[in-house]
Protein backbone atom coordinates (compact mmCIF):
# COMPACT_ATOMS: atom_id res chain seq x y z
CA UNK A 1 0.00 0.00 0.00
CA UNK A 2 3.17 2.28 0.65
CA UNK A 3 3.93 2.53 -3.15
CA UNK A 4 -0.15 3.41 -3.73
CA UNK A 5 0.27 6.16 -0.86
CA UNK A 6 3.09 7.71 -2.54
CA UNK A 7 1.89 7.45 -6.05
CA UNK A 8 -2.02 8.98 -5.15
CA UNK A 9 0.37 11.94 -3.05
CA UNK A 10 2.34 12.58 -6.59
CA UNK A 11 -1.09 12.61 -8.10
CA UNK A 12 -2.26 15.25 -5.68
CA UNK A 13 0.79 17.64 -6.58
CA UNK A 14 0.29 17.09 -10.46
CA UNK A 15 -3.45 18.21 -9.43
CA UNK A 16 -2.11 21.10 -8.14
CA UNK A 17 0.28 22.19 -10.68
CA UNK A 18 -1.77 21.13 -13.87
CA UNK A 19 -4.01 24.31 -13.59
CA UNK A 20 -0.63 26.21 -13.44
CA UNK A 21 1.30 24.44 -15.71
CA UNK A 22 0.37 25.37 -19.73
CA UNK A 23 -0.18 22.52 -22.04
CA UNK A 24 3.18 22.15 -24.34
CA UNK A 25 1.52 20.70 -27.32
CA UNK A 26 -1.73 19.20 -28.99
CA UNK A 27 0.18 15.95 -27.70
CA UNK A 28 -2.01 17.22 -24.88
CA UNK A 29 -5.69 15.08 -24.32
CA UNK A 30 -7.89 15.57 -22.07
CA UNK A 31 -10.53 13.48 -21.56
CA UNK A 32 -14.36 14.14 -19.54
CA UNK A 33 -16.41 11.30 -19.04
CA UNK A 34 -19.63 10.89 -16.65
CA UNK A 35 -17.81 8.67 -13.85
CA UNK A 36 -14.57 7.14 -13.95
CA UNK A 37 -12.95 4.21 -11.47
CA UNK A 38 -9.03 5.18 -11.13
CA UNK A 39 -8.42 1.59 -9.87
CA UNK A 40 -10.00 2.13 -6.58
CA UNK A 41 -12.60 4.39 -6.43
CA UNK A 42 -15.14 6.30 -8.49
CA UNK A 43 -14.87 9.84 -9.31
CA UNK A 44 -18.17 11.38 -10.76
CA UNK A 45 -17.89 14.24 -13.83
CA UNK A 46 -14.53 13.31 -14.47
CA UNK A 47 -11.37 14.60 -16.28
CA UNK A 48 -7.78 13.29 -17.05
CA UNK A 49 -5.63 14.88 -18.37
CA UNK A 50 -3.22 12.93 -21.11
CA UNK A 51 0.57 13.53 -22.25
CA UNK A 52 1.74 11.44 -24.57
CA UNK A 53 1.35 8.09 -23.76
CA UNK A 54 1.00 8.92 -19.62
CA UNK A 55 -1.70 10.60 -17.69
CA UNK A 56 -0.70 13.86 -15.79
CA UNK A 57 -4.30 14.53 -13.79
CA UNK A 58 -7.18 12.70 -13.05
CA UNK A 59 -9.69 14.39 -11.16
CA UNK A 60 -13.09 15.92 -11.47
CA UNK A 61 -13.98 18.77 -13.51
CA UNK A 62 -14.20 20.99 -10.97
CA UNK A 63 -10.51 20.38 -10.13
CA UNK A 64 -9.02 20.30 -12.59
CA UNK A 65 -8.89 23.57 -15.05
CA UNK A 66 -9.06 22.75 -18.72
CA UNK A 67 -5.53 23.67 -20.08
CA UNK A 68 -5.07 25.79 -23.08
CA UNK A 69 -4.22 23.84 -26.91
CA UNK A 70 -5.22 20.75 -25.62
CA UNK A 71 -7.58 18.22 -27.57
CA UNK A 72 -11.08 17.88 -25.85
CA UNK A 73 -13.07 14.75 -26.07
CA UNK A 74 -16.04 14.80 -24.16
CA UNK A 75 -17.58 11.37 -23.81
CA UNK A 76 -20.87 12.73 -21.97
CA UNK A 77 -22.79 9.12 -21.60
CA UNK A 78 -19.76 6.75 -20.67
CA UNK A 79 -17.85 5.58 -18.35
CA UNK A 80 -13.77 5.22 -18.30
CA UNK A 81 -11.99 2.49 -16.62
CA UNK A 82 -8.26 1.40 -16.73
CA UNK A 83 -7.69 -1.48 -19.54
CA UNK A 84 -7.89 -4.81 -17.71
CA UNK A 85 -5.09 -6.70 -17.08
CA UNK A 86 -5.08 -10.68 -17.52
CA UNK A 87 -2.81 -11.92 -14.69
CA UNK A 88 -2.61 -15.86 -15.62
CA UNK A 89 -3.13 -16.50 -19.18
CA UNK A 90 -1.54 -18.46 -22.11
CA UNK A 91 -0.79 -17.69 -25.80
CA UNK A 92 0.22 -19.19 -29.23
CA UNK A 93 -0.70 -22.54 -27.70
CA UNK A 94 -3.96 -22.92 -29.79
CA UNK A 95 -5.39 -23.69 -33.43
CA UNK A 96 -9.29 -24.16 -34.14
CA UNK A 97 -10.10 -26.82 -31.37
CA UNK A 98 -6.37 -28.07 -30.55
CA UNK A 99 -3.57 -27.00 -28.70
CA UNK A 100 0.19 -27.49 -28.26
CA UNK A 101 3.37 -26.43 -28.28
CA UNK A 102 3.72 -26.97 -32.34
CA UNK A 103 1.29 -24.23 -32.97
CA UNK A 104 3.52 -21.59 -31.06
CA UNK A 105 4.92 -18.70 -33.01
CA UNK A 106 4.92 -15.25 -33.84
CA UNK A 107 1.88 -15.05 -35.57
CA UNK A 108 -0.56 -17.21 -32.87
CA UNK A 109 0.61 -14.54 -30.12
CA UNK A 110 -0.12 -12.12 -32.05
CA UNK A 111 -3.41 -13.36 -33.15
CA UNK A 112 -3.94 -13.77 -29.24
CA UNK A 113 -2.72 -10.44 -27.96
CA UNK A 114 -4.42 -8.88 -30.50
CA UNK A 115 -8.11 -10.64 -29.56
CA UNK A 116 -6.93 -9.76 -25.98
CA UNK A 117 -6.96 -5.93 -26.58
CA UNK A 118 -10.11 -6.29 -28.32
CA UNK A 119 -11.69 -7.38 -25.38
CA UNK A 120 -10.38 -3.98 -23.26
CA UNK A 121 -7.27 -6.26 -21.64
CA UNK A 122 -3.68 -4.58 -22.38
CA UNK A 123 -1.60 -6.17 -20.82
CA UNK A 124 -1.54 -10.83 -20.66
CA UNK A 125 0.53 -12.39 -18.18
CA UNK A 126 1.52 -15.61 -20.02
CA UNK A 127 1.91 -17.93 -17.10
CA UNK A 128 4.13 -20.56 -18.71
CA UNK A 129 4.32 -23.38 -21.70
CA UNK A 130 6.24 -20.23 -23.83
CA UNK A 131 8.38 -21.74 -26.24
CA UNK A 132 11.82 -19.65 -26.87
CA UNK A 133 10.49 -17.11 -28.97
CA UNK A 134 8.90 -16.16 -26.09
CA UNK A 135 12.12 -14.35 -25.04
CA UNK A 136 12.26 -12.63 -28.03
CA UNK A 137 8.41 -11.41 -28.30
CA UNK A 138 8.18 -9.78 -25.14
CA UNK A 139 10.33 -7.23 -26.31
CA UNK A 140 8.85 -7.21 -29.54
CA UNK A 141 4.99 -7.19 -28.54
CA UNK A 142 4.79 -4.33 -25.96
CA UNK A 143 4.72 -0.88 -26.78
CA UNK A 144 2.36 1.78 -28.94
CA UNK A 145 3.27 0.23 -31.87
CA UNK A 146 2.37 -3.13 -31.34
CA UNK A 147 -1.68 -3.75 -32.07
CA UNK A 148 -2.28 -6.05 -29.05
CA UNK A 149 -2.41 -6.78 -25.38
CA UNK A 150 1.49 -6.32 -24.04
CA UNK A 151 3.34 -9.62 -23.65
CA UNK A 152 4.24 -9.98 -20.12
CA UNK A 153 5.07 -14.12 -18.45
CA UNK A 154 6.99 -17.00 -17.16
CA UNK A 155 9.14 -18.70 -20.17
CA UNK A 156 7.99 -22.16 -19.98
CA UNK A 157 8.18 -22.81 -16.65
CA UNK A 158 8.89 -25.47 -13.62
CA UNK A 159 7.00 -28.59 -14.04
CA UNK A 160 7.67 -32.11 -12.41
CA UNK A 161 8.77 -35.32 -14.05
CA UNK A 162 6.46 -37.41 -15.61
CA UNK A 163 4.02 -34.94 -13.72
CA UNK A 164 2.27 -31.21 -14.42
CA UNK A 165 1.87 -29.82 -16.90
CA UNK A 166 1.20 -33.09 -18.55
CA UNK A 167 2.90 -33.51 -21.56
CA UNK A 168 -0.03 -35.59 -23.50
CA UNK A 169 -3.02 -33.67 -22.43
CA UNK A 170 -1.59 -30.62 -22.89
CA UNK A 171 -0.09 -31.54 -26.11
CA UNK A 172 3.67 -30.03 -25.22
CA UNK A 173 6.92 -29.97 -26.96
CA UNK A 174 9.81 -30.66 -24.91
CA UNK A 175 10.95 -27.23 -24.71
CA UNK A 176 7.92 -25.62 -22.97
CA UNK A 177 8.55 -26.46 -19.53
CA UNK A 178 12.19 -27.52 -17.49
CA UNK A 179 11.38 -30.40 -15.31
CA UNK A 180 14.45 -30.22 -12.78
CA UNK A 181 15.45 -33.35 -10.48
CA UNK A 182 16.78 -32.12 -7.93
CA UNK A 183 17.18 -28.29 -6.36
CA UNK A 184 20.14 -27.51 -7.57
CA UNK A 185 18.62 -28.21 -11.28
CA UNK A 186 15.79 -26.02 -10.24
CA UNK A 187 17.69 -23.04 -9.07
CA UNK A 188 19.89 -23.41 -12.84
CA UNK A 189 16.70 -23.43 -14.63
CA UNK A 190 15.09 -20.67 -13.04
CA UNK A 191 18.22 -18.60 -13.08
CA UNK A 192 18.74 -19.64 -17.04
CA UNK A 193 14.85 -18.37 -17.75
CA UNK A 194 15.97 -15.24 -15.95
CA UNK A 195 18.83 -14.71 -18.08
CA UNK A 196 16.89 -15.00 -21.30
CA UNK A 197 14.03 -12.55 -20.25
CA UNK A 198 11.27 -13.52 -17.89
CA UNK A 199 8.45 -11.18 -15.71
CA UNK A 200 7.92 -14.01 -13.08
CA UNK A 201 8.68 -17.89 -11.84
CA UNK A 202 5.83 -20.08 -12.66
CA UNK A 203 5.65 -24.08 -11.49
CA UNK A 204 3.55 -26.70 -11.57
CA UNK A 205 2.70 -28.13 -8.31
CA UNK A 206 0.00 -30.37 -9.23
CA UNK A 207 -0.47 -34.75 -9.31
CA UNK A 208 -3.27 -34.38 -11.57
CA UNK A 209 -5.90 -36.21 -9.36
CA UNK A 210 -3.57 -38.94 -8.34
CA UNK A 211 -2.50 -39.74 -12.20
CA UNK A 212 0.99 -38.49 -12.41
CA UNK A 213 3.74 -37.49 -9.63
CA UNK A 214 3.73 -34.45 -7.87
CA UNK A 215 6.87 -31.80 -7.55
CA UNK A 216 9.14 -32.83 -4.45
CA UNK A 217 8.53 -30.02 -2.11
CA UNK A 218 12.67 -29.39 -2.17
CA UNK A 219 12.52 -28.53 -5.66
CA UNK A 220 9.64 -26.25 -5.60
CA UNK A 221 11.19 -24.40 -2.27
CA UNK A 222 14.36 -24.06 -4.65
CA UNK A 223 12.27 -22.80 -7.21
CA UNK A 224 10.84 -20.17 -5.62
CA UNK A 225 13.94 -19.50 -3.31
CA UNK A 226 15.97 -18.87 -6.31
CA UNK A 227 13.46 -16.46 -7.88
CA UNK A 228 13.19 -13.93 -5.06
CA UNK A 229 17.34 -14.22 -5.06
CA UNK A 230 16.84 -12.85 -8.66
CA UNK A 231 14.40 -10.50 -7.54
CA UNK A 232 11.32 -12.53 -9.54
CA UNK A 233 7.86 -13.39 -8.29
CA UNK A 234 7.04 -16.54 -8.41
CA UNK A 235 3.62 -18.20 -8.78
CA UNK A 236 2.41 -21.74 -8.58
CA UNK A 237 -0.16 -24.10 -10.33
CA UNK A 238 -1.99 -26.08 -7.61
CA UNK A 239 -5.49 -27.53 -7.35
CA UNK A 240 -5.61 -28.84 -3.86
CA UNK A 241 -5.50 -27.12 -0.71
CA UNK A 242 -2.53 -29.08 0.71
CA UNK A 243 -0.45 -28.26 -2.37
CA UNK A 244 -1.39 -24.67 -1.76
CA UNK A 245 -0.46 -24.87 1.33
CA UNK A 246 2.96 -26.16 0.75
CA UNK A 247 3.69 -23.30 -2.13
CA UNK A 248 2.55 -20.78 0.05
CA UNK A 249 4.79 -22.57 3.46
CA UNK A 250 7.60 -22.41 0.94
CA UNK A 251 7.28 -18.68 -0.06
CA UNK A 252 5.68 -18.07 -3.49
CA UNK A 253 4.00 -14.91 -4.28
CA UNK A 254 1.19 -15.75 -6.39
CA UNK A 255 -1.19 -19.15 -5.73
CA UNK A 256 -1.85 -18.87 -9.28
CA UNK A 257 -5.37 -21.40 -9.15
CA UNK A 258 -8.37 -21.34 -6.55
CA UNK A 259 -8.57 -24.61 -4.17
CA UNK A 260 -11.04 -26.48 -5.63
CA UNK A 261 -10.87 -29.63 -3.83
CA UNK A 262 -12.14 -28.71 -0.62
CA UNK A 263 -13.51 -25.36 1.35
CA UNK A 264 -10.37 -23.50 2.72
CA UNK A 265 -9.61 -23.48 6.18
CA UNK A 266 -7.71 -20.77 8.70
CA UNK A 267 -4.68 -22.14 8.47
CA UNK A 268 -4.53 -21.74 5.09
CA UNK A 269 -6.09 -18.08 5.32
CA UNK A 270 -3.30 -17.21 8.12
CA UNK A 271 -0.58 -18.50 5.90
CA UNK A 272 -1.76 -16.37 2.63
CA UNK A 273 -2.44 -13.44 5.21
CA UNK A 274 1.62 -13.68 6.42
CA UNK A 275 2.83 -14.30 3.35
CA UNK A 276 1.04 -11.76 1.90
CA UNK A 277 0.42 -14.04 -0.84
CA UNK A 278 -1.67 -13.24 -4.50
CA UNK A 279 -4.60 -15.48 -5.19
CA UNK A 280 -5.83 -15.71 -8.55
CA UNK A 281 -9.20 -17.94 -8.38
CA UNK A 282 -9.42 -18.81 -12.19
CA UNK A 283 -12.69 -20.09 -11.38
CA UNK A 284 -13.74 -20.12 -15.61
CA UNK A 285 -10.88 -22.82 -16.30
CA UNK A 286 -13.44 -25.47 -14.91
CA UNK A 287 -16.60 -23.77 -16.24
CA UNK A 288 -15.29 -23.32 -19.67
CA UNK A 289 -15.53 -27.01 -19.78
CA UNK A 290 -19.30 -27.13 -19.54
CA UNK A 291 -20.92 -23.17 -19.36
CA UNK A 292 -20.44 -22.78 -23.79
CA UNK A 293 -22.52 -25.90 -24.02
CA UNK A 294 -24.93 -25.06 -20.85
CA UNK A 295 -25.71 -21.34 -22.78
CA UNK A 296 -26.22 -22.12 -26.96
CA UNK A 297 -28.14 -18.82 -26.33
CA UNK A 298 -25.08 -16.76 -26.20
CA UNK A 299 -23.90 -17.57 -29.76
CA UNK A 300 -26.46 -15.39 -30.55
CA UNK A 301 -24.25 -12.46 -28.49
CA UNK A 302 -22.36 -10.82 -30.73
CA UNK A 303 -19.60 -9.93 -27.97
CA UNK A 304 -19.36 -13.59 -26.90
CA UNK A 305 -19.36 -14.64 -30.58
CA UNK A 306 -16.52 -12.14 -31.56
CA UNK A 307 -14.18 -14.53 -29.48
CA UNK A 308 -14.57 -17.55 -31.81
CA UNK A 309 -12.83 -19.81 -34.27
CA UNK A 310 -14.98 -20.71 -37.12
CA UNK A 311 -13.61 -23.97 -36.11
CA UNK A 312 -15.00 -23.35 -32.20
CA UNK A 313 -18.24 -21.40 -32.82
CA UNK A 314 -18.99 -25.33 -35.12
CA UNK A 315 -18.28 -27.78 -32.30
CA UNK A 316 -20.40 -25.23 -29.57
CA UNK A 317 -23.26 -25.51 -32.04
CA UNK A 318 -23.16 -28.89 -32.62
CA UNK A 319 -26.03 -30.60 -30.09
CA UNK A 320 -24.18 -33.97 -29.84
CA UNK A 321 -21.08 -32.35 -28.08
CA UNK A 322 -23.16 -30.03 -25.91
CA UNK A 323 -25.03 -33.01 -24.89
CA UNK A 324 -21.68 -35.03 -23.88
CA UNK A 325 -20.08 -32.21 -22.45
CA UNK A 326 -23.38 -31.60 -20.11
CA UNK A 327 -23.10 -35.22 -18.95
CA UNK A 328 -19.51 -35.25 -18.20
CA UNK A 329 -19.75 -31.47 -15.92
CA UNK A 330 -20.24 -32.61 -12.54
CA UNK A 331 -16.14 -33.00 -11.51
CA UNK A 332 -15.97 -29.56 -12.88
CA UNK A 333 -19.26 -28.04 -11.42
CA UNK A 334 -17.90 -29.19 -8.33
CA UNK A 335 -14.43 -27.46 -8.51
CA UNK A 336 -16.58 -24.29 -9.45
CA UNK A 337 -18.69 -24.34 -6.30
CA UNK A 338 -15.32 -24.74 -4.50
CA UNK A 339 -13.83 -22.24 -6.07
CA UNK A 340 -16.55 -19.43 -5.72
CA UNK A 341 -17.01 -20.59 -1.96
CA UNK A 342 -13.24 -20.43 -1.29
CA UNK A 343 -13.05 -16.90 -2.74
CA UNK A 344 -15.92 -15.48 -0.90
CA UNK A 345 -14.06 -16.61 2.29
CA UNK A 346 -10.46 -15.39 1.35
CA UNK A 347 -11.55 -12.10 0.37
CA UNK A 348 -13.64 -11.56 3.12
CA UNK A 349 -10.69 -12.60 4.96
CA UNK A 350 -8.58 -9.52 3.20
CA UNK A 351 -6.17 -11.75 1.13
CA UNK A 352 -5.24 -9.75 -2.06
CA UNK A 353 -7.21 -11.04 -5.53
CA UNK A 354 -6.66 -10.55 -8.86
CA UNK A 355 -7.65 -11.33 -12.01
CA UNK A 356 -6.87 -15.07 -14.40
CA UNK A 357 -8.45 -17.06 -15.71
CA UNK A 358 -6.34 -19.72 -17.75
CA UNK A 359 -7.55 -17.96 -21.21
CA UNK A 360 -5.81 -18.97 -23.98
CA UNK A 361 -4.60 -22.69 -22.66
CA UNK A 362 -7.10 -24.63 -24.18
CA UNK A 363 -9.98 -23.33 -27.21
CA UNK A 364 -12.33 -23.53 -24.60
CA UNK A 365 -10.51 -21.13 -22.39
CA UNK A 366 -11.66 -18.51 -24.70
CA UNK A 367 -8.81 -15.28 -24.97
CA UNK A 368 -11.31 -12.06 -23.48
CA UNK A 369 -13.94 -13.17 -23.15
CA UNK A 370 -12.77 -15.35 -20.39
CA UNK A 371 -11.50 -12.53 -18.68
CA UNK A 372 -14.94 -10.46 -18.59
CA UNK A 373 -16.80 -13.76 -17.83
CA UNK A 374 -14.59 -13.99 -14.85
CA UNK A 375 -15.78 -10.86 -13.68
CA UNK A 376 -19.02 -12.11 -13.33
CA UNK A 377 -18.18 -15.20 -11.70
CA UNK A 378 -16.28 -13.02 -9.21
CA UNK A 379 -19.09 -10.96 -8.47
CA UNK A 380 -21.13 -14.24 -8.04
CA UNK A 381 -18.92 -15.00 -4.98
CA UNK A 382 -19.92 -12.05 -2.93
CA UNK A 383 -17.26 -9.49 -4.14
CA UNK A 384 -18.80 -6.00 -5.12
CA UNK A 385 -18.18 -4.84 -8.59
CA UNK A 386 -15.63 -2.33 -7.39
CA UNK A 387 -13.37 -4.63 -5.74
CA UNK A 388 -13.52 -7.05 -9.00
CA UNK A 389 -12.69 -4.24 -11.08
CA UNK A 390 -9.54 -3.38 -8.61
CA UNK A 391 -8.54 -7.35 -8.95
CA UNK A 392 -8.88 -6.90 -12.57
CA UNK A 393 -6.91 -3.54 -12.86
CA UNK A 394 -4.63 -1.88 -9.92
CA UNK A 395 -4.63 -5.37 -8.39
CA UNK A 396 -3.16 -7.71 -11.41
CA UNK A 397 -0.66 -4.26 -12.38
CA UNK A 398 0.80 -5.02 -8.32
CA UNK A 399 0.41 -8.78 -8.95
CA UNK A 400 2.57 -8.69 -11.75
CA UNK A 401 4.77 -5.64 -10.07
CA UNK A 402 3.96 -3.07 -12.74
CA UNK A 403 4.45 -0.13 -11.21
CA UNK A 404 2.86 2.23 -13.57
CA UNK A 405 -0.14 0.33 -14.78
CA UNK A 406 -3.49 -0.84 -13.78
CA UNK A 407 -4.48 2.50 -12.77
CA UNK A 408 -5.75 5.90 -13.54
CA UNK A 409 -3.70 8.66 -11.86
CA UNK A 410 -1.05 11.16 -12.31
CA UNK A 411 2.24 9.29 -13.44
CA UNK A 412 0.16 6.08 -14.83
CA UNK A 413 0.43 4.95 -18.72
CA UNK A 414 -2.68 5.93 -20.28
CA UNK A 415 -4.33 2.64 -20.52
CA UNK A 416 -7.85 2.51 -20.82
CA UNK A 417 -11.21 1.69 -21.68
CA UNK A 418 -14.28 3.38 -22.72
CA UNK A 419 -17.71 1.78 -21.78
CA UNK A 420 -21.34 3.02 -22.82
CA UNK A 421 -22.80 1.69 -19.24
CA UNK A 422 -21.55 1.66 -15.85
CA UNK A 423 -20.10 -1.81 -14.74
CA UNK A 424 -20.29 -0.69 -10.89
CA UNK A 425 -23.89 -0.73 -11.13
CA UNK A 426 -24.03 -4.05 -13.35
CA UNK A 427 -20.25 -5.72 -13.58
CA UNK A 428 -21.82 -7.44 -17.39
CA UNK A 429 -21.22 -3.62 -18.59
CA UNK A 430 -17.57 -3.84 -19.13
CA UNK A 431 -18.25 -5.84 -22.34
CA UNK A 432 -20.51 -2.48 -23.37
CA UNK A 433 -16.73 -1.33 -24.81
CA UNK A 434 -16.64 1.60 -27.16
CA UNK A 435 -13.20 2.46 -27.20
CA UNK A 436 -10.33 0.88 -25.81
CA UNK A 437 -6.78 2.84 -25.61
CA UNK A 438 -3.47 1.71 -24.89
CA UNK A 439 -0.17 4.40 -24.23
CA UNK A 440 -2.45 6.87 -25.01
CA UNK A 441 -3.23 5.97 -28.04
CA UNK A 442 -6.84 4.73 -29.80
CA UNK A 443 -6.17 1.52 -30.50
CA UNK A 444 -9.85 -0.04 -30.63
CA UNK A 445 -12.68 1.70 -31.88
CA UNK A 446 -16.27 0.34 -31.65
ZN1 LIG B 1 -2.11 -21.70 -16.67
Amino acid sequence: MSVFRQLSLFGLLSLLLISTVRAESNSTIVIDSARLFDGEHVIEQARMVIENDTIIAVGSQQEIALPAQARHLSYANRFIMPGLIAAHSHVGTVSGLQHGGDFYSRETVMRDLAQFQRYGVVAVNALGLNRPLFHELRNEMRGSHHRGADLYGAGAGVGAIDGAPPKGRMGLTEDQAERPATPAAARLAVKQMNDAGIDMVKVWVDGMGGDVPTMPAEIYQAAFEEAHALGLPSAAHIHYLDDAKGVVAAGVNVVAHGVRDTDVDQEFIDLMLAGDVWYVPTININEAEYIYAQHPEWLHDPFFTASLSPELQQQLSDDSWREAALAKSEKNRQSVNYNIKNLTKLHNAGVKIALGTDSGATALRIPGFAEHRELELMVQAGMSTTSVLQAATANAAAMMQLPNRGRLAAGYQADFMVLSADPTFNILASRQIVEVWRYGIQQEKF
